[in-house]
């Protein structure tokens, strides 16, 4: 429900700078995921947040007001962990009921309430149920019915899917979208999943070594991520170096190792000739091509193996590049030493600046 702004929020342990110079504003009723290598701040993100932690410098606002005053109680977050401390020798309306029942709440506002909520995650007919009859997902059901009994209207989720089964998982991740946008709750869910990210998700925050790489809408994220590391921690492609050859009205020529020329065509107007820049492509993105077509590079085949229901293949191109494809696995299989020949559409190109600090360090995911 309110819009959540962090103003330079800055929190450090020691030397250890967990999240640094956070400038983000997570609106009314949205559903925001953080993504990004381990260590680099986000479950730091939602403990500022919820009032656990306190920041180092900047300020968290609530609706325009800093809460940093504000005790965890004081805040009206549910925080859901992966796994919730559920009662055992409570069943679950108990287990829904009780901080209602510490509050002091009359019994009838409890009963309403709890059956509102147990209602709302699908658990109002086994409420009877102890936790041990029950299973993972609906141990989780019970801990979201929970917070948001005790009144939450912003929920943080630090991998609430994470006990859970593949399949289970997917059916959740619906519902619990479902349930933040059906009472219009703010949410940001922290998760090593891209695929859940993408899935429950307004916007990914991409983050990396404590700061906020980029914040954008999962499509934004997978076709034009502005940032050189979100392209490659989400999802996966190949980064090819160059120079800017020539520049056409709307499109960039771009020089490879080599010399093979790259017709780039979107985001490229900013590009001048000799810019040195980085070609990134989606490894799903290219095509495998009879003949010739647009951008066409020969390449040889390395290996093509078979990784759960795609296929992929690396290939040493003819200008001393090594790139990887993904395919689908219907296409014909290729042996090692086949040649190939591989169309890149310039308007799924990636161009970006080179990396003042180095293409490895910039790609860097530790
Ligand atoms: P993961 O994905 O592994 O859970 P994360 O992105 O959630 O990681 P954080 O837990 O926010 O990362 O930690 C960010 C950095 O701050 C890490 O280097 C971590 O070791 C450090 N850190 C977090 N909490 C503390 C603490 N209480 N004391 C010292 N360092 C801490």
């Amino acid at each position: 429900m309110p819009t959540i702004e962090f103003r330079n929020v800055s929190k450090s342990y020691g030397k250890i700078k967990a999240v640094i110079n956070l400038n983000i504003t997570i609106k009314d009723g949205e559903y925001i995921s953080l993504l990004g290598p381990s260590g680099c701040g986000k479950t730091t993100t939602l403990r500022l947040l919820s009032g656990l932690i306190q920041p180092t410098e900047g300020e968290i606002l609530w609706d325009g007001r800093p809460i940093q005053n504000l005790t965890p109680d004081e805040r009206d977050i549910g925080y859901v962990f992966q796994q919730f401390a559920i009662f055992p020798n409570m069943n679950l309306w108990e287990n829904v009921a009780y901080p209602l029942e510490v509050k002091g709440l009359p019994e009838e506002e409890i009963e309403e309430t709890v059956e509102k909520y147990l209602e709302l995650v699908g658990l109002v007919d086994r409420a009877h149920l102890f936790p041990h009859d029950v299973g993972a997902a609906d141990l989780q059901r019970v801990g979201i019915a929970r917070v948001l009994a005790k009144g939450a209207k912003v929920l943080l989720l630090d991998e609430p899917f994470g006990a859970l089964d593949f399949k289970i998982r997917e059916k959740f991740q619906d519902e619990l979208r479902g349930i933040v946008k059906r009472l219009n709750l703010t949410a940001i869910h922290v998760t090593h999943d891209q695929s859940e990210g993408m899935a429950i998700s307004d916007r990914i925050g991409v983050m990396k070594k404590g700061r906020m790489i980029q914040l954008a809408s999962p499509m934004e994220l997978l076709f034009r991520p502005s940032q050189i590391f979100s392209a490659h921690f989400i999802g996966e492609s190949n980064f090819i170096e160059g120079v800017v050859y020539k520049k056409l009205d709307d499109s960039i020529v771009v020089e490879v190792i080599g010399g093979f020329k790259i017709t780039c065509s979107s985001n490229v107007r900013s590009f001048l000739v000799g810019d040195r820049v980085v070609v990134g492509f989606r490894k799903t993105f290219s095509r495998i091509v009879e003949g010739d077509g647009e951008n066409a590079i020969r390449g040889e085949v390395v290996t093509d193996r078979y990784l759960g229901e795609k296929r992929r293949i690396l290939v040493n191109l003819q200008y001393g590049m090594r790139i990887e494809l993904i395919v689908l696995p219907h296409i014909r299989r290729f042996s090692r030493g086949e040649e190939i020949t591989i169309s890149l559409d310039p308007s799924v190109l990636l161009v970006y600046n080179y990396p003042r600090e180095g293409l490895d360090e910039a790609l860097e995911v530790t």
